[in-house]
């Protein structure tokens, strides 16, 4: 029913602003992206709707979608829009400060999610956290028929990246029909896979080797932790965007019920990833030091010392493996 709503907002609207997170992996970009190019395929034949999609970067993998270059990070002056759409963010402190001015002076605002901490931000929430991804979630807002190949890229790459190529257990039988139906568009599945998701660069593998090579086990194995320096990372002038497959790595070790990286942005704050096999929900332990997720992946930034934060994130998890035993 609200949804029937939001497409007649976006029918009379004559102004649509986009938005997604801040350090945008492939469900944030596919999502804004498919959203876009939907829109403008769509609902703006004659060209009168101002439509524009706000997000901090794309990374490079992903510059072969559809408008990737429309990209847009501020406006002057600011544009009063008459809706506002947040993409794949659980909460409004998610997407840059410009953006959230834009939200804040738009007429109706919406969120299309699938994160468990999601606050309800908007005047719509669309939020399923059963989706594997927000690029389902937005898949079953759109009407089949009229999903271009390039949306269907767009959608393909979101849902690849977030069940991490249909591995996580967010991957449901909705998720492959939905894939399936992406396929008979004419994505080249292979290719997006390839050259979106497991190709790296060499220096990339070379900091994989070095995060794994530096890890440790702590919690008789079930909890394993590593860490990348600032000093670190400028020596391989690499970013957050370079370092997204060490986590997942970390989490296939055997016995291991929680992985940990962190990655040092500032002196003494960390930007905070972990995931779960299943045991633990790291949402909560995420969410009580300010950030959010999903049961098996969650994020925060914590500030002090590494030992402080490995400390405080273990006794957390720790609370939780002993509730089991
Ligand atoms: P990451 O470890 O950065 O890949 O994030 C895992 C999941 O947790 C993603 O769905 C993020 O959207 C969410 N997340 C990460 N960091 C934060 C944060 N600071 N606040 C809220 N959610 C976060
Ligand atoms: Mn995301
Ligand atoms: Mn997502």
């Amino acid at each position: 029913m609200k949804n029937e709503l939001v497409w007649e907002k976006i029918k009379m609207a004559s102004s649509i602003g986009i938005a997604g997170h801040i350090n945008p992996d492939g469900d944030c970009v596919g999502s804004c992206l498919a959203l876009y190019n939907y829109l403008q395929e769509n609902f703006n034949e004659d060209g009168k709707k101002q439509i524009d999609v706000y997000l901090e970067s794309c990374p490079k993998e992903f510059l072969f979608l559809k408008n990737a270059t429309a990209l847009k990070q501020t406006c002057a002056p600011l544009i009063h829009y008459d809706i506002f759409i947040v993409l794949d963010s659980g909460s409004i402190d998610r997407i840059e400060k410009q953006a959230q001015e834009l939200f804040y002076t738009a007429i109706t605002t919406v969120t299309i999610d699938h994160h468990i901490s999601n606050t309800s931000f908007a005047k719509v929430n669309i939020v399923d956290p059963k989706a594997s991804s927000t690029c389902e979630v937005l898949y079953g807002l759109l009407d089949s028929k009229k999903i271009s190949k390039e949306v269907a890229e767009c959608i393909y790459l979101g849902i690849v990246h977030d069940t991490g190529v249909f591995k996580h257990s967010c991957t449901t039988e909705q998720t492959m029909i939905i894939a399936g139906h992406l396929l008979t568009l004419g994505v080249n599945s292979a290719k997006i896979i390839d050259e979106t998701f497991y190709q790296k660069t060499y220096v990339q593998n070379q900091v994989l080797g070095r995060c794994l090579l530096e890890s440790i086990l702590v919690m008789n194995g079930k909890i394993i932790v590593s860490t990348i320096s600032k000093r670190i990372q400028e020596f391989y002038k690499v970013g957050a965007e370079d370092l997204s497959g060490v986590i997942d790595q970390l989490r296939v070790t055997q016995g291991v019920e929680v992985a940990i990286f962190l990655r040092e942005e500032n002196v003494q704050e960390y930007k905070v990833s972990m995931r779960s096999n299943g045991v633990v929900d790291v949402s909560k332990i995420a969410m009580f030091f300010g950030g959010g997720g999903h049961i098996k992946a969650a994020g925060c930034t914590m500030y002090g010392s590494v030992y402080d934060v490995i400390n405080n994130l273990t006794a957390g998890i720790e609370h939780q493996l002993g509730k089991e035993v």
